[in-house]
């Protein structure tokens, strides 16, 4: 490889690097955000609760949904959703993560 080959390469990925970041600077992801919900990327437990929003009312939830809630597994999340509201959530650390 000579050595104008080389330049081009690292400036590329460089370029490609600061891309990234200005992406994630713009459009306010933290790299948690890609984690999926399978595994908790702090602790890397996974026993990870998924947010839901919405009307949530225990008297008139069917038994799937409260059992799940009581497990963990549901969270409920209120009903607004706004641009900090979590997806996901950690149930042996409490860290929150992920984007609706
Ligand atoms: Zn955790």
């Amino acid at each position: 490889m000579n050595k104008k080959k080389g330049i081009v390469i690292t400036s590329t990925i460089i370029t490609t690097i600061i891309l990234i970041v200005i992406c994630f600077i713009v459009f306010n992801i933290s790299p948690y955000d890609l984690y999926g919900g399978d595994r908790c990327p702090k602790c890397k437990s996974t026993n990870v609760g998924t947010f839901f929003y919405g009307e949530y009312d225990p008297e008139f939830e069917d038994s799937i949904t409260l059992a799940k809630v009581e497990e963990g597994v549901l969270i409920p999340g209120g009903c607004v959703i706004d641009d900090d509201s979590p997806k996901y959530r950690c149930n042996d650390c409490s860290f929150m993560w992920g984007k609706y």
